[in-house]
């Protein structure tokens, strides 16, 4: 056993045990020696977690926190759901892992699942990922196929988060998170979100150079921004007009966030077209890292062939059991139905309480968010972290709730009261 951080002599046996377990810190001398052992891309984390229980979570002092952010829209069945822990476990203790050079019944299974959930025609195939950045990178990689180099073109919209690698991050429009990082490959053009006019402009000129239109139908990190009615549809019919292919990245609003396995299901957002590509992790394993692509129809499906992609872990055994577990009791409790009604009454709750500080709530399901008058997002997060309530500041102005679809009117219910109960006066949360 290694010795404790210097500044904190009086921890007894305080590093993980070879079973995992871990003794008793407090929180904040966990923080402490996450200061000292973790990379400071975070920043501190706001609270050291040390268990879950459905909806519910205690940090390593023993408070209680109710999780609106799900892991940012990842805990669809909350924390240690029995199903999936058993499905997970089972598959661990039977197989967990084999090279891509050979196949389990479990990510075979997940892959005719999600071309199902996907409504996708004959001849669509999966890739399986660990994550949403390596899903998007699959997808340029597919792009970059599918246009040989004549078509140099990549369409992307402001306000678009697709991903912390180097070409996920080619298409993320925050300036901050791609220009450190640059030249990061192929050029991508970002269009003004959810403009029709600038979507037609862009493909009036060169629009058979566009390899590819990659898009959100909700944009998450951007403060839960649905796509207005009509504009993927239009998006559809252009990049088909020119030959070009339509990328949805519905990494964080699919696998029933918005009540509809994948977002662009949604009548509203564009019900009934058919994509190119769609992108999917967060959600999908409940917690449990995986990812997928899902190439509709066979050309698409074929622009990645033998040797031109690959990963140890995409497609893992415990990761596919873990996916058949999430979208297995999705559908066996009607979580669906339940996300869209309670994601309704939810909303209409919270505008009801016409709360001075509020200028907008929108979102579709459970991802919804709370538009504020003044930039004090950070601060009503963190007051809400101490009233025992976990949400987050997606922008300065923008409360994200993207909790466990197991969520109950009753749990959302502490939420809303505590929104209603804020001060009136920006000034007095600064
Ligand atoms: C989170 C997210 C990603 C990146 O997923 P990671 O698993 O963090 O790599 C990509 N696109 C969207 C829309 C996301 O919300």
């Amino acid at each position: 056993m290694t010795g404790l951080v210097a500044d904190d002599p009086g921890q007894p046996t305080s590093e993980p045990s070879v079973t995992g377990s871990v003794a008793r810190c407090s929180s904040a001398q966990w923080t402490q020696r996450y200061t000292h052992a973790v990379m400071d891309t975070f920043g501190p984390p706001q609270r050291v977690l040390v268990r879950g229980d459905g909806v519910w979570v205690w940090d390593a002092d023993g408070r209680r926190y109710l999780d609106l952010l799900g892991g940012i829209a990842v805990n669809v069945l909350g924390h240690a759901h029995p199903t999936l822990t058993a499905a997970v476990s089972a598959q661990l203790g039977t197989l967990g892992h084999v090279s891509n050079f050979f196949a389990s019944p479990t990510q075979i299974a997940l892959a005719e699942r999600l071309l199902d959930l996907a409504g996708a025609p004959p001849g669509s195939r999966v890739f399986f990922t660990n994550s949403g950045t390596e899903a998007i990178e699959a997808a340029v990689k597919l792009t970059r196929r599918h246009s040989d180099g004549a078509r140099p073109r990549l369409l992307a919209l402001e306000g678009a988060f697709h991903g912390r690698t180097m070409g996920a991050l080619a298409l993320t429009a925050k300036a901050a998170y791609r220009e450190p990082f640059e030249p990061l490959g192929s050029p991508v053009e970002w269009l003004p979100f959810g403009d029709r006019d600038a979507l037609c402009a862009a493909f009036a000129h060169d629009g058979d150079q566009v390899a590819a239109l990659v898009a959100e139908p909700v944009q998450g990190e951007a403060g839960v921004r649905p796509l207005p009615s009509g504009w993927l549809a239009e998006a559809r019919r252009l990049t088909t007009a020119h030959g070009a292919l339509l990328v949805l990245d519905e990494v964080q609003s699919g696998m029933g966030r918005t009540g509809t396995w994948f977002a662009h299901q949604q009548t509203e957002l564009g019900g009934g077209i058919v994509p190119d590509v769609v992108t999917v992790a967060k959600g999908l394993g409940g917690g449990f890292p995986v990812g997928a692509l899902i190439a509709y129809g066979p050309r698409t499906a074929g622009l990645l062939g033998r040797g031109q992609h690959g990963t140890t872990f995409g497609g893992n055994p415990v990761a596919a059991a873990a996916g058949l577990a999430v979208t297995g009791v999705i559908e066996r409790d009607g979580l669906l139905a339940h996300v869209t009604a309670l994601g309704q009454t939810w909303r209409t709750a919270l505008r009801d309480l016409a709360h001075p500080l509020v200028r907008e709530v929108r979102g579709l399901g459970l991802l919804i968010g709370v538009e504020l008058v003044a930039p004090v997002a950070a601060a009503v997060t963190a007051r809400a972290l101490e009233a025992g309530i976990i949400v987050n500041a997606a922008t300065p102005t923008t409360l994200r709730l993207a909790p466990p679809y197991i969520l109950t009117s009753a749990d959302a219910e502490i939420f809303t009261q505590f929104l209603g109960d804020l001060p009136t006066d920006p000034e007095d949360l600064r």
